[in-house]
Formats: C-alpha cells, structure tokens, sequence
C-alpha cells in the first residue's frame, strides 16, 4: 500500500543557495508548522537550529532526506509574513535565505551544536530542584567538566534539549561558554540615581560646590547627571564606573552620603520607558495641513514623502499619527539611521509614548534581542511601537499599521556587509505593504530615488516649508578661501569671515558648531624631503595622523602604529601635515578663542557606551562653547543656542570620487545647517570653499532642492545612473592581485556577452586593498525596461560558471543590488 511521507524544506543559518528537505514522521507533520525551529543533522557530524519553510509531501529529487533529530518550539517563533518578507528580500538583493535568517533572528535563537556548556561553578544546586531531564544534564556534567549541545542530544536520547537548557541556563546551574551567550542568564544588576532631591538646580549646584574638595566624587555626580540627564532613569553601576572612571568604592561613598539612591534590577530587561508623562503637542497650522494633506495622499497611495525643512516639526506630525494608528492597536515601526545618534529623538517619543515604546538598539545583548523579538510576536502593548535602526525590519510583527522611515535619505539604511545587502527604507516599504499598510518616509532633503518616485506619481508628496515658530531659515554665506587677489588671510584653517562671526556668536553668549567630515589631525603625513607618505601595511591608504594618541591610524582596517619623529624612507624630520581632520580644527579653534571650551564630536570621542550622551548633554548644558564634529553632528540634533555653523571645507566632499557625491554632499551641508538658529534667533552658516561657484553651494545657499534635484537628475540620466538605471555592483575579492584581476576580465567578458552594453569596468576603485585583499569592481547597470529578475538570473548564471573554474573557486563574489 502507497504510504504517504512527510517532509519539511528548513532554512538553514549558513549560505546554501536552496532550501534543504529532511523527512518527519506523521506525528511530528500534525504538530510542526512553518516558522518552528528544528535541530537538524547536517553534513557529517553538524548539527544546526533550523527554521520550517513549509510541510509537504515531495521527496527531494538529488539527495536522500535525512530524518530531523528533535523539534525546538511549541508554537512558530515567525509569522507568515516575516517569511514571505525573508523570502523578497533574499531574490531581490540576491542572497540566501540563511544570509537573511542570521541578520533576523536573535543569536539566541540559533544556538548550535558546537556550542559548550559547563557548570556553574559559583552555584550550589540542590538536586531537588532539577527536573528529571535537567538532572541528566547535570550529571552528565559532574563527569565531563564541558559537554556540547551536541552530545547532550544524545544523552537526552533526542528529546528537546534546549528548553532543558534555558531552564537550567534560569536556574544558574550551568553557563554557557559562547561570549555571545553571557548576558543570556538574568541577573540582579546594581543601578544608582542621583538623589531626587538635586533635580532642584540650586541644590545640585550646592552640592558639586561642596564636593569640590572631593574631585572624583565630584566627577562621578556631573557623569551621572550627563548621562541620565536624557532619561531620568538609573543608570548601571558599571556603566558609571567606565564613563567616570570612579572605583567602586567612591560610587559607595556617595551611596552611603545619599547623595546616590541604590537600585537593584534584573538586567534581563530591555529598557522599557516607564508610563507616559506628556502629553503630545498641539499642532500650528503648517502641520495640521501637512496631517490632513497625508492622509488624504494614503487614500491614493501606499507612501508618501514628507518633505519638511529642518525644525519644521516633523517629529510632531508623525506623533500624531502613531497615536491614530495605536488607537486601533496595530504596531508601528519608526525607522531611525542611527539609535545611538538619536537619543534627544528617542526621549522625545518615550515621554509621549512612554511604556508603548521598545528600542530596538544595534548594541543589544543577545537576551534584550530575544525578549523584544517576544513582545513583539506576541502582540504586547510594551512593544507596540518599535523604534529601530535598520535591523527592526525583521521583527516578527502581527499587525503593522505603519511604517515611519525618519531622515530616509540616509545612506547608513543600506547595509554594506555582511548580506543581506539590504536598504530598510525599500525593505520596509515591502514589509509594509505585506500588512496592507502605509509608508511615511520623512526628510529636509529626499534621496533622489524619493523624489523621484513622487515625480512618477509612485509616492504621495506633503510639504512644509515654515520652520516651526515661523523661525527663519539660517542665512548662509559662501566664502571663498582661494581668492588672492583680495589678500584674503586664512588663520590656519578658520578664514577671516569664520573668526568674525565666530567672535560675534561667542560675545553674544550663542554656541558654535564647527563641521569637517573627516576625523584625526591629518590624512596624510608626508616628507618633504623625499615626498613619502606612511601607508597602512593592510590597505591601500595612507595612515591618518592622530594627534591626541600620537598615533597612525588606519580608517579601513584599524591598523596603528606610534607616530614617528623621522620619515621611514629617508630618515628627514621634515614632515608635513597634508589636509586636516577634526583634531586639528579642535586645536586651532582652541588657539583662536583660548577662553572658550572647545569639544569635539566623531568617532574617536564616542566610543564608550555613553560617549555620545555626554557630549550632548554637555552642549546642552552649554558646558562647551564650540563643538567641532564630523557627519555625527547632522543626526537630527536639536540644540537651542546654536547661532552659527561653519563648514571648514565643502570641496572634500564635493570631489568624493561617487556618483552621489553631489547629492551627498548637498544633504550633509543642509542638515548641518538647520543645527542653526532653531530658537527665535535667525542663525548663521558659513561654507569655505575653493570653489563658490560650485552648482551644488549655489544650492546650498539658497535652500533649493528643486534645482539641485533637475541639475542632479539630469547628470543621472546622461551618465545612466539610479534612479533612472538601476546597479549591482559586483565585486570579486582575493589575497592574490593576479587572481582578482584575470578573473575580474573573465567575469566582465562574460557578463558583456550576455548584455552588450551597460557593463563598466572591471575597475579597481579607490582603495583597492583592505585588509590585504583586493578588489575589483563590475558594475551592472540596468534600464527600466530590462526585467531585473532575468537580469539576476544572467548574473548569477555567470557566477556559478566563473565559480565553477577551478582557478576562480577560491575568489569571492559579493553581490550588491542598488549599491549605495
Ligand atoms: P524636524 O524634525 O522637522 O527638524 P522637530 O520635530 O525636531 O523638527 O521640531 C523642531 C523643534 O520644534 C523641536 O524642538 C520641537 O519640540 C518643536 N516643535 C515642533 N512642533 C511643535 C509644536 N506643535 N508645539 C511645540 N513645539 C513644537
Ligand atoms: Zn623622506
Ligand atoms: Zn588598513
């Protein structure tokens, strides 16, 4: 008699290119769903987490179906819709679905074969208190000091090991020995607060006035304020001893003075805001129009464009329509570039939304990870508005109502690497739309494709064109540093003109914000001897010079050495500093105004876990008079006091060898000028340049997308570029130049026969070796009317042939869909 089998195709966490199918018994196909987990054998010897696709009844045609070794979940972890998201994702951005599964799902989740577990050592267990199955495992352990979850699948003769495991992972008896698995276990963690009593200024003042006598406690209370000063919330005794660098027995100290109230918490929490505590603006009028204008455009279409000046109170606009959409108890997904950047943003919204909220932070243990991914699975009020960088496009939402893509020109949404290779903004217009829901993406300066899709009547476009309290927009002033013939005398990097109003905003009591986009003293240290230039041993670049650790650095690769008196070639003292980073303006601003507190933010001063806060917090505070920074400094910052911006040099980003340079730079230098002039006074920005005549600063200085969006397009169609075209960057990767540069010809003839024109290069691009591999670029470039999906299939038709070559095997391909 015919008799029926069942088979199960998993998604497997590794790059296979197709599903894999393993075989289930009739019993388990009544129980399993798709979007369960299963441990499946793999290989000879592995063992791997896998998550169910589908159940059906096809047995697999090129491989016999190995039998599952036990099943991981009661109910699906996924919905339905998270896997047909996966599934768009993987064919659009041409990846696996195991590349997708990993960026998705908590690494909790994914717990392996290989990975150890051991006793806890600093635990007594009484055996009375493990389960039958726990006391197997415990055992197991007296007698072999570390096991793998390999080996216990067959101690526990395949019964489900791993809630065995979590359940004795809670009870502490045994840890795991996977760095990412430690803060899995809860545990009490200490926090302190300042005593409630110091919210009172005057009382806060009297005591850093008494405990000047006492410099590290003194330190350890401004630290504290600085870095709760946003939250109000208590903070980790570990993260005050690291920001302070205060010993535990100073924090005790203060403890014991009450000055600081104690706080015990399980750490295993992710950081819920407590209730609400404000309720949200009034809107003027400008953004009532702008409310009724966008949903009026949802009537017509999925997205719409909110396209707002700088400080036009966007923010506010989209507050109000996350409380209509909650109303109905949907989820809301607000998408952010950078959380760590956003705290000013992200405190906004806790005070509005309050326990509503659950960030979603790139910096989260494994445990936060996997307890968000359940409140938001299982529908809970805590997480029924997500605010996340890119990475919350895979949480397993039920019911999205909207989608909120915040300053949706910002190019760190595309992820580079690993694959996925995806953009969040397209991704979440698709996740949106899988739900039957709407899109707002906001900006003050639209990406292009944005604008673009507005102009084909894809997207809805709303705007407004007032700053919020009819502020004026800064007037800004292009001052042109080359020009000799007026004898015009630059004072290191700072012009006449900057000194002036610098000097102006400074007697005026206003703060200044100082922009170069590039961080350390100097990018190039060269000899003026014999023209050498230290170059990072990895990399195809030269070592940055930075001042504060005397250093060479590395930007790609991370490689420093100490700063050398004498040039390695010739042996000349006579160096010379060639362009100049953040360092060096921090220290000319501080020679110019040596009376003034000059600080400076970029990644060199932000590293700690509350690097950034504490510079904010600071500038708020008007602690800092001058703030020198890099891109950092355009990430929706809201200060009040800013009178004056200057960008120290325009034309490094104007000359960026990229076909967006343009856009770029015209949206960087925009957003770094609405820092200015927020408040009821007209600000100021002055842009240096060689070059004033430049397209792009005429755009600037007159605040006219309009012009730069023709003018930008226009190149873009001659030259065949997105949006017009679409791209996929393909580029090959080996420690071996000879090998990168044949099978790059190899790849590219290929790639010509099948497409005759729209193939460039190969090219190798700028820095051609990072971390001793090299690179060489291939770029597709493909017209509207060419299918994508054959174009992806030609592409990888070619790929499996030059990865079939022998010569190539060991090559890597990486394949990059609309590369920004
Ligand atoms: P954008 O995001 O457009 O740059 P924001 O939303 O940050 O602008 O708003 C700029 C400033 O104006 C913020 O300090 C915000 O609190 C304030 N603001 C905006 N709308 C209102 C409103 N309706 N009532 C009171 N203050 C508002
Ligand atoms: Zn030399
Ligand atoms: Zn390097």
């Amino acid at each position: 008699m015919y008799q029926m089998q069942h088979f199960i195709d998993v998604i497997l966490p590794i790059p296979l290119e197709k599903l894999f199918t393993y075989s289930i018994t009739a019993a388990e196909s009544e129980f399993l769903k798709a979007g369960m987990r299963v441990a499946v054998p793999f290989g000879k010897s592995k063992i791997y987490t896998a998550l169910v696709f589908n159940i059906h009844q096809q047995k697999p045609m090129a491989y016999e179906a190995k039998e599952i070794h036990q099943i991981l979940d009661d109910a699906p972890i996924t919905t339905p819709n998270q896997l047909k998201h996966w599934q768009w994702i993987a064919e659009y951005y041409m990846c696996t679905l195991g590349d997708v599964l990993r960026a998705a799902l908590p690494n909790s989740f994914l717990l392996e074969s290989e990975t150890i577990i051991s006793k806890n050592t600093d635990k007594i267990i009484n055996d009375e208190d493990l389960k039958d199955e726990e006391f197997l495992v415990y055992e197991a352990l007296h007698h072999q000091s570390s096991l793998k979850i390999q080996d216990l699948i067959n101690i526990l003769d395949k019964k489900n090991v791993f809630p065995v495991i979590n359940s004795l992972l809670d009870k502490e008896a045994i840890v795991l020995q996977e760095e990412v698995y430690e803060k899995y276990k809860p545990k009490v963690v200490r926090h302190v607060k300042l005593n409630s009593q110091y919210s009172d200024q005057q009382k806060l003042k009297d005591l850093l006035e008494e405990l000047s006598r006492a410099p590290k406690q003194r330190d350890v209370v401004m630290t504290l304020f600085s870095i709760s000063a946003q939250t109000k919330k208590p903070v980790k005794v570990s993260d005050l001893s690291d920001a302070s660098e205060a010993s535990a027995s100073i924090i005790k100290t203060l403890i014991d003075k009450k000055i600081l109230e104690e706080y015990h918490f399980q750490e295993d929490r992710v950081g819920y805001s407590g209730d609400a505590n404000e309720a949200s603006k009034t809107l003027n009028t400008y953004q009532e129009k702008a409310l009724e204008e966008i949903k009026l455009t949802f009537e017509k279409h999925n997205i719409t464009l909110l396209h707002g000046v700088t400080s036009s109170g966007k923010t506010e606009v989209y507050v109000k329509l996350i409380e209509e959409v909650i109303a109905t108890g949907k989820q809301v997904l607000y998408l952010l570039p950078e959380i760590a950047l956003t705290t000013q943003l992200v405190s906004r919204l806790e005070t509005y939304f309050g326990g509503k909220v659950s960030v979603y932070h790139s910096k989260y243990s494994a445990h936060e990870r996997f307890e968000l991914w359940h409140n938001v699975l299982q529908n809970q009020p805590k997480a029924q508005i997500v605010l996340g960088a890119r990475s919350s496009i895979f949480l397993p939402y039920h019911d999205l109502g909207l989608v909120i893509v915040d300053e949706e020109h910002e190019t760190s949404f595309k992820q580079f690497d690993p694959a996925p290779r995806y953009h969040a903004r397209d991704a979440s217009i698709v996740l949106a739309s899988l739900f039957n829901s709407k899109t707002l993406l906001g900006s003050a300066t639209p990406s292009l494709e944005s604008y673009h899709n507005v102009q084909l009547g894809k997207y809805g476009l709303v705007e407004i064109t007032h700053r919020f309290n009819d502020v004026l927009m800064p007037e800004i002033e292009l001052v042109d540093i080359q020009d000799k013939h007026k004898r015009k005398r630059m004072n290191g990097h700072f012009s006449d003109r900057l000194i002036e109003e610098m000097t102006e905003a400074l007697k005026e009591g206003h703060q200044i914000i100082l922009f170069q986009n590039r961080r350390g003293f100097s990018p190039i240290v060269e000899c003026t001897t014999c023209g050498h230039a230290p170059q990072c041993p990895n990399c195809d670049v030269s070592l940055t010079y930075h001042q504060y650790k005397n250093e060479l650095r590395c930007h790609y690769c991370g490689y420093h050495t100490v700063m050398l008196k004498n040039c390695m070639a010739c042996g000349s003292v006579e160096l010379d500093n060639k362009g100049f980073g953040t360092e060096q303006v921090q220290e000319e601003a501080q020679a110019l105004f040596p009376e003034h507190k000059v600080a400076r933010m970029d990644l060199d001063t932000t590293r700690g876990k509350f690097g950034y806060d504490k510079i904010i917090t600071s500038f708020e505070q008007k602690e800092i008079d001058i703030l020198v920074g890099t891109q950092m400094l355009t990430k929706g910052l809201d200060f009040r006091n800013v009178k004056l911006v200057g960008i120290m040099n325009a034309d490094n980003m104007l000359n960026f060898p990229d076909f967006r340079a343009h856009e770029r730079s015209f949206q960087l230098m925009l957003q770094v000028s609405g820092r200015a002039g927020r408040t009821d006074e007209r600000g100021k920005v002055l842009i240096q340049t060689y070059n004033p005549h430049h397209r792009i600063l005429q755009q600037v200085s007159t605040n006219n997308y309009t012009d730069m969006y023709k003018e930008q397009m226009d190149e873009r169609h001659n030259f065949n570029y997105p949006p017009i075209y679409r791209l996929i960057k393909i580029t090959l990767k080996h420690k071996d130049f000879n090998k990168v540069n044949i099978g790059a010809e190899w790849y590219a003839t290929a790639l010509k026969q099948v497409f005759k024109s729209n193939i460039l290069g190969p090219e190798f691009p700028p820095v051609s070796r990072i971390r001793n591999q090299f690179h060489k670029n291939i770029l597709v470039k493909i017209p509207q009317q060419q299918s994508l999906l054959k174009t992806k299939k030609a592409i990888v038709k070619v790929n499996n042939s030059f990865l079939s070559i022998t010569e190539f095997r060991s090559v890597r391909v990486i394949l990059n869909v609309d590369n920004y």
